[in-house]
């Protein structure tokens, strides 16, 4: 390929980034950041744009990535949160190696430099209470109006702002504001605030400061003191793009980064934002931050999905300027696709129904040798499944009065047991009160071993099963949507609350599964055959209960129409 060409193949981002590199616009590094604020759980939108800065400077010589803690804003921050992004960063596959920084560390810096702009006639302290400042802002069709402590002399603003430092004011009573233009079309750059008065301890400095840069400054310098090139953030900061280059030009720095903005993902029947997640978890609609139904990296680790999953996910997706909504569909293709020649398939019976093999001999035990990837079957070996006289099958694989086109189980009919026998129902045991269907009595045929009647009868049927005597008691949690509506919460007079979907997560407690899942380990993963993949939850587990969650079911929606646009 051309340069040209590879070029083209491009998003616009690296697109950016490869001119840069030919121009030696940065002196030709590549130095990107990933800056969470910790105050909360990384989310998949999170992923993506891990994927995208990781992504970039794994792909040039010598780039780099940085792990930021955009730690500027001191009350909702956590140590929790921090290991958590921590681990999530790792487990998607990404190292930032001794690069690991906090917007804190620079607090100093950061004061040094609005003390600079004091100086230099461009910041000044305003007493104007919050309320009135967004009073004299303007709006979007009127300018602002100057504030009356704008032509504060140097001197002044400069001992007034040591002494802001210093504790002397209480919370709200001044501020440090940028002069830049208050008649800007602009409105992020009719003075905004740059520091305000915060009487609360930090999480890592303590009581050392009670002002607190705020979000605009603090970020453009923390990335100027990294030597980030290309600062790349999602496009709710286009606006803040000349209030970023402002301070920027005025300062002495030595490297100035350029802001890009990308589209941030919005997925289909999904909340990502931190703030609603706090409250799915603070009103304990979920049972935490990494409640399998949480769009979070740990609920979706927990729930069963693989690095390797979401990585490709995020770069399906690609990077684009315009909001859009991914359907969520595309993301349980993602695992689905990544599981399907990865783990093994086994057997495992929801809802459990008895079967009696009424001709079968009642001690006897027979092992059939079952492939664990039977679509390649040298890729994965086989194991031993124990078939005995008592067995169980999914209560849905049997119909009393079956239409013509259900090929399972119904009286006098016969199916076939996956690697075992065909059976024919011959008698249904009900109980004498409900009525409901509580056993099966069945016949085995003996010459059909292995699935197969050697007079070539056709049986279209096969189910799963287990050796009751063998099987292991488990429980098993299908997840649904945890939201009935598109975009939920989103729109005028919108509560998420009136979307959740009540019927997001079903607890099957007494499920019976092939015994060779005694072994899993936490987070093990595999394909129930015909019920979808499933992990072991390595939270709800214990030595003597397993508990596994289904990932995603088999039923592929996006496969389905990806085939139907390709016609
Ligand atoms: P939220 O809206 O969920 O509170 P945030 O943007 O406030 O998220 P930060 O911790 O500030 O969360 O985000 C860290 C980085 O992740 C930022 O660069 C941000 O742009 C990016 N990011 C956050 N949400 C998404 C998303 N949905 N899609 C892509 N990138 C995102
Ligand atoms: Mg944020």
């Amino acid at each position: 390929m051309s340069t040209n060409e590879q070029k083209e193949s491009l998003d616009f981002v690296r697109t950016i980034v490869a001119n840069d590199l030919e121009s030696k616009k940065h002196n030709g590094k590549v130095r990107t950041r990933f800056p969470p604020e910790p105050n909360g759980y990384l989310h998949i939108g999170h992923a993506k744009s891990i994927v995208l800065n990781f992504g970039i400077a794994a792909e040039n010589q010598d780039g780099k990535c940085n792990l930021r803690f955009d730690d500027t804003n001191p009350v909702k921050e956590d140590v929790e949160y921090t290991d958590s992004i921590k681990e999530d960063v790792r487990w998607l596959g990404y190292d930032w190696e001794d690069r690991q920084f906090f917007a804190s560390d620079y607090f100093e810096k950061l004061y040094q430099f609005a003390e600079e702009l004091i100086r230099q006639g461009k910041a000044y302290v305003c007493d104007l209470s919050a309320e009135e400042t967004r009073k004299t802002r303007g709006t979007m069709t009127e300018p602002g109006q100057n504030s009356p402590y704008r032509d504060r002399g140097v001197e002044e603003n400069l001992d007034l702002f040591q002494r802001m430092r210093a504790g002397e004011f209480a919370d709200g009573a001044r501020v440090l504001r940028a002069k830049i233009d208050m008649a800007a079309a602009n409105i992020s750059l009719r003075d905004p605030t740059i520091y305000r008065i915060r009487k609360v301890d930090h999480h890592r400095t303590g009581d050392s400061w009670c002002i607190y840069p705020m979000y605009d400054f603090a970020h453009c310098l923390s990335d100027s003191i990294e030597g980030i090139t290309h600062s790349i953030c999602t496009l709710e900061f286009q606006n803040n793009r000349p209030l970023y280059d402002w301070f920027l030009a005025q300062l002495p720095v030595e490297s100035h980064p350029q802001q890009i903005e990308f589209a941030r993902l919005n997925l289909s029947y999904t909340m990502l934002s931190k703030r609603k997640l706090m409250q799915l978890v603070e009103e304990k609609v979920v049972s935490g931050w990494d409640d399998p139904r949480m769009p979070t990296l740990s609920g979706l680790r927990r729930r069963g999905y693989t690095p390797e999953a979401i990585r490709n996910f995020c770069e399906r997706i690609g990077v684009a300027k315009r909001d859009s909504l991914v359907d969520v569909a595309l993301l349980e293709h993602s695992i689905r696709d990544d599981l399907n020649w990865k783990v093994p398939r086994v057997m495992g019976v929801l809802r459990p129904l008895k079967v009696v093999i009424d001709n079968y001999p009642e001690d006897q035990v027979e092992h059939f040798e079952a492939p664990n990837l039977p679509d390649d079957p040298q890729k994965m070996g086989s194991r031993q499944v124990p078939f005995s006289r008592e067995l169980y099958i999914e209560r849905t694989d049997f119909m009393e009065d079956p239409p013509k086109k259900f090929f399972r189980l119904g009286p006098g009919r016969e199916v076939r047991l996956r690697w075992a026998y065909l059976i024919t129902c011959e008698r249904v045991v009900k109980d004498p009160e409900s009525g409901e269907v509580i056993e099966l009595g069945c016949r085995y045929d003996p010459a059909t071993k292995g699935g197969n009647a050697p007079d070539g009868r056709r049986v279209k049927g096969t189910i799963h099963w287990v050796s009751a005597a063998h099987a292991l008691a488990a429980e098993v949690r299908l997840y649904d949507r945890l939201f009935l509506t598109e975009k939920p919460g989103v729109g005028k007079d919108a509560d998420w609350h009136a979307d959740l979907n009540p019927d997001s997560l079903q607890v099957l407690a007494d499920c019976q599964l092939e015994a060779s899942l005694d072994q899993a380990q936490p987070g093990q993963k595999y394909q129930f055959e015909r019920q979808g993949y499933f992990a072991l939850d390595p939270v709800a587990s214990s030595p003597t209960r397993k508990v596994f969650n289904r990932t995603v079911a088999l039923r592929d929606s996006w496969a389905k129409i990806a085939k139907k646009a390709k016609k």
